[in-house]
């Protein structure tokens, strides 16, 4: 094994250029935003690749293109429209952000993508990665990017072993992904550290024998692909248990549309109480958000477990007959159960309405 040493010398790393294009024009993922350069495309799939799975991107990606096929239609679309489209890939504040952003360039900048890495940087929802994205791949603009693939083979191949959440550990690796990205084809040299991070260099057992870059690769020759970099700190997971209500009126149930700065904010989801079991119908009785909603007894219809962020939620779903509608307030609604997938709805909430389409009659 040798020196256990970091090193951030761009110096050493100009040279992974030439190997890592060779690479990228024989084992690039045929994925469908590649097949444009147009950065509305570019930043649509960005935005969507940010914290969500690319297998699970593919479809949505092409449902929301045909939908909103460019930056204007996106502009001109309500925003449960935008999130219905969304559904599926969670995070909805990129949704928000993404549509907030598509009214700004048609009315700040006539429709078109601002051309710098500054300019791109003032939209609502573009981060410095994104920026760099759009810019090198969209508009050949020499900008390094980082994000969860391309930092992992950045931090191996200078062996810098900081976690992500280390004070100071990112900007050593901007820096460095600064120096190194080429003035030719900057968009393929991005999007070859990305895909050599899913493909070869995996958090897992990276593939050390197949990687074009190991010759220069400082963590492969001091034997610390598997330390490096750090894993960040683990919060601890928080569980949480709540009752779902559907409650129904003939073939209605109510819903409510999830309130500023909540989990799902502008999402339609079952009301949902903190009591359950015995506690339940007094809870809904007394409830400030349902009441005075006067039902029949609460009848078990199934449950369901979901996350948010780093909390565990287990959700008894409770069916009740309502005899009275209880109050009217923005954000509460009467629907019919068979209209249910015109809203933009949670994934829970989704799951809720299969269990109260088998407990409804037809
Ligand atoms: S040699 Fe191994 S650790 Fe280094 S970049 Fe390639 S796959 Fe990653």
């Amino acid at each position: 094994m040798g020196r256990r040493t970091s090193s951030l010398d761009a110096n050493r790393l100009q040279a992974i250029g030439r190997p890592l294009l060779a690479w990228y024009s024989r084992a690039k993922r045929d994925l469908p935003w590649r097949r444009s350069r147009d950065p509305y495309a570019v930043w649509v799939s960005e935005i969507m690749l940010q914290q969500t799975q690319v297998e699970r991107v593919r479809d949505s990606f092409v449902r929301f293109m045909a939908a909103f096929p460019d930056v204007h239609t996106l502009a001109n679309a309500t925003e449960d429209e935008v999130l219905r489209l969304w559904e599926g890939l969670g995070y909805y504040r990129r949704a928000r952000q993404l549509h907030a952003a598509a009214k700004q360039i048609v009315v700040r900048h006539a429709g078109l993508f601002p051309r710098s890495v500054d300019g791109l940087l003032e939209l609502p929802g573009i981060g410095r990665y994104t920026a760099g994205a759009i810019a090198s791949i969209a508009m050949n603009i020499s900008a390094p990017i980082l994000e969860a693939n391309s930092r992992r083979v950045l931090a191996r191949l200078a062996a810098h072993a900081a976690p992500p959440d280390a004070g100071g550990a990112d900007a050593a690796l901007w820096t460095l992904a600064a120096a190194i990205v080429p003035r030719r084809h900057p968009g393929r040299f991005n999007q070859a550290l990305m895909d050599l991070g899913a493909m070869v260099c995996t958090p897992r057992q990276p593939r050390c024998t197949a990687c074009p870059l190991a010759a220069c690769c400082a963590a492969h020759q001091q034997g610390r692909e598997a330390e490096i970099p750090g894993r960040p700190r683990r919060r601890a997971t928080e569980s949480i248990r709540e009752s779902a209500i559907v409650a129904r009126i003939g073939d209605r149930v109510l819903v409510l549309r999830r309130g500023p700065g909540e989990w799902w904010e502008g999402l339609w989801d079952f009301p949902r109480l903190s009591a359950v079991g015995r506690g339940l119908s007094p809870a809904i009785e007394r409830s400030p958000l349902l009441g005075p909603l006067r039902c029949g007894p609460p009848q078990r219809l199934g449950s369901l477990t979901h996350s948010v962020t780093h909390h565990r939620i287990a959700v008894a779903v409770v069916g009740c007959e309502a005899v009275r509608r209880g109050r009217r307030a923005a954000g509460l609604a009467w629907v019919p159960l068979a209209k249910i997938g015109r809203l933009a709805m949670t994934s829970p909430g989704r799951r809720i309405a299969k269990l109260a389409a088998e407990w409804l009659p037809e």
